[in-house]
């Protein structure tokens, strides 16, 4: 018995040598650039989708968080434009965009993006695939 203990302790140590060096994953989020332009009396987001793609999160839910921040109108184009009646600064469509990814996408915990939302006796949750880590999620 202490013979295969020690076997399987011999085992555990070679396979943790051999795992290759760069097992760690990146630090932080780099959150991509977000282009907005106002044209007569809208603002459209041109590139959202590339952000929404990278974090795994829906345009409706996206749409539902800028509708209720900036209380106007929000609709989508066929293309995936976000299309925003009234005029909003590149900078206040960025911050929106940060703090979408900070309350919905971001692990509490580990602040890495691997997340997903899940339910929980009825209550939507932010479920980290990095660490594990369930966290509540703010209810749009
Ligand atoms: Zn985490």
């Amino acid at each position: 018995m202490v013979e295969d203990t020690m076997k399987y302790e011999k085992m555990l140590d070679r396979l943790y040598l051999s795992l290759p060096e760069q097992t760690k994953t990146k630090e932080r989020f780099e959150m991509p650039e977000v282009h907005s332009h106002i044209q007569g009396s809208k603002t459209f987001i041109k590139n959202i989708q590339t952000v929404l793609k990278l974090v795994h999160r829906e345009t409706p839910h996206f749409v539902k968080f800028i509708t209720k921040e900036l209380a106007v109108p929000v609709s989508v184009t066929k293309e995936g434009t976000i299309d925003i009646t009234g005029k909003f600064s590149e900078s206040k469509i960025r911050s929106l965009t940060e703090n979408y990814v900070k309350q919905f996408v971001l692990c509490k915990e580990c602040r890495k993006p691997d997340t997903k939302f899940i339910e929980m006796h009825g209550v939507k949750m932010l479920k980290c695939d990095a660490c594990g880590a369930v966290t509540p999620l703010k209810q749009l």
